[in-house]
């Protein structure tokens, strides 16, 4: 910057913002005529004007719901169904669980309305006089299966702000580990801090099931990932106003907080539960030879979980005040070979077309034989990973031609099942 020699708003070795001299800043800009800054006085203007720029971010209004663009439940179904495969029960109930949410966002936006003086349009006021409850999901199944997809794929339905956190690194306030509130940290930031926003937001919250009680007395050790952070958990799913530390992680003493309402908050909580099908059955055959023999047979042994019910995740450990916050329970099929099959290229988009496509701007043309998508299926089988493995199989079959082909001008490969077995054998030893 110039060092105009001209000062007319002050000395020209003093801050024309604080008055202090060269001497005791680290650097002094001079301007136009003669005017002074130092570069505390830049830094201090920089952080207002970034206040100011959040400030704003924070009061754009969210996403404006409306009666008309309500999806219905075949709908939303219609719409999972192009991403998730199979899982019917999970996608109904999560249907309507969503439908009913949205209901429950538009209500209370009217109300908010009203309540700003501008009147409601009458199709939500309808809605209005009854407060309509929160209803957070819960979804069981094995790792792998889709829980974490069918959350996503709803958020993307709904374009709300959209969190995935994994239970097992909260503990509760005081130990090591990520204070709960951190989950709604994460919110904010995916909703670059429009709190408005964050606050319709789904979280997703994985592995639900690690902190469930460990012992079934609770009184004698409170562990720290156990009941503790389910209590805590517990003030963030019912619907409260948390003061969020806009970083996360451990509260500073000079940071400052974000309100944020939990009510609306949409949470959906998954987990393995590894085991309570056996509590299933235990609860199953009490019942059954207790009191009415006949239904024993009716019971479908191979499909245990679709019997589950709220009262076995408190028998696996979950208190029961946490259990009664998501009544929304449901649960998702072990995958078939079938259903992996269809998973490797039915979805909007499968693996095998991300791969058509990669290859595809390459300029090759890659093609996939049928005995070569079972086989991949069949390791995936094999290493127990679910529809978790299909990706790592295929990604180490296609890696050497991913490397090779760009730069050898061939423009067609057809991956046969021979080639596939070499690649797979040849990841195996590495
Ligand atoms: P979970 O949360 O149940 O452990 P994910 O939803 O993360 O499992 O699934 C892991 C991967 O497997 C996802 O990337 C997804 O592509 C695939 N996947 C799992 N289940 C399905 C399904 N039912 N339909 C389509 N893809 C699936």
């Amino acid at each position: 910057m110039a060092n105009n020699k001209d000062n007319r708003h002050g000395s020209m070795d003093t801050c024309c913002f604080c008055g202090r001299s060269a001497a005791e800043v680290g650097t002094l800009f001079s301007g136009m005529n003669g005017a002074t800054i130092c570069d505390e006085c830049v830094e201090r203007g920089y952080e207002v004007l970034q206040e100011q720029n959040k400030k704003k971010r924070r009061n754009v209004p969210a996403l404006s719901l409306n009666q008309s663009d309500l999806l219905k439940p075949t709908e939303i179904k219609e719409f999972l169904d192009r991403y998730v495969i199979g899982q019917d029960a999970a996608k109904r109930t999560l249907a309507v669980a969503v439908y009913n949410h949205y209901k429950r966002l538009l209500a209370a936006e009217s109300r908010g309305a009203k309540k700003s003086g501008n009147a409601a349009n009458s199709e939500s006021a309808q809605i209005d006089d009854v407060e309509i409850e929160k209803s957070n999901i819960i979804m069981v199944g094995e790792t792998g299966t889709g829980k974490t997809l069918l959350a996503r794929t709803i958020a993307r339905l709904l374009k709300v702000p959209f969190t995935i956190v994994d239970a097992t690194v909260l503990s509760e306030a005081g130990y090591v580990g990520e204070d709960v509130e951190s989950i709604l940290s994460r919110l904010l930031q995916v909703a670059d801090y429009n709190v408005e926003a964050a606050e319709k937001g789904i979280v997703f919250i994985d592995e639900v099931d690690k902190i469930a009680r460990k012992s079934d007395n609770p009184s004698i050790t409170r562990d720290v990932s156990g009941e503790g952070v389910q209590q805590a958990l517990l003030k963030i799913l019912e619907g409260t106003v948390v003061n969020v530390p806009p970083q996360g992680g451990r509260k500073h003493p000079d940071q400052k907080f974000i309100q944020v309402n939990t009510s609306n908050i949409l949470f959906i909580c998954g987990g393995a539960f590894d085991g309570i099908e056996r509590m299933i059955s235990q609860r199953l055959n009490t019942r059954v030879i207790g009191y009415n023999q006949s239904s024993a047979q009716q019971i479908d042994r191979k499909n245990i979980m679709q019997y589950i019910t709220p009262q076995d995740l408190r028998s696996f450990g979950l208190i029961p005040e946490l259990v009664g916050r998501m009544p929304v329970l449901t649960y998702l099929q072990p995958l078939d070979k079938e259903i992996l099959r269809q998973i490797l290229t039915e979805p909007k988009n499968s693996i095998i077309k991300q791969y058509v496509k990669l290859f595809e701007l390459d300029g090759v043309k890659i093609e996939f034989t049928d005995e070569v998508l079972d086989f991949i299926v069949d390791k995936a089988v094999e290493f127990k990973l679910g529809a978790r493995g299909l990706r790592g199989i295929c990604e180490s079959i296609v890696t050497d031609a991913m490397f090779e082909l760009p730069s050898s001008g061939v423009k067609e490969f057809t991956v046969t099942v021979d080639y596939a077995r070499s690649r797979v054998k040849k990841s195996l030893q590495q």
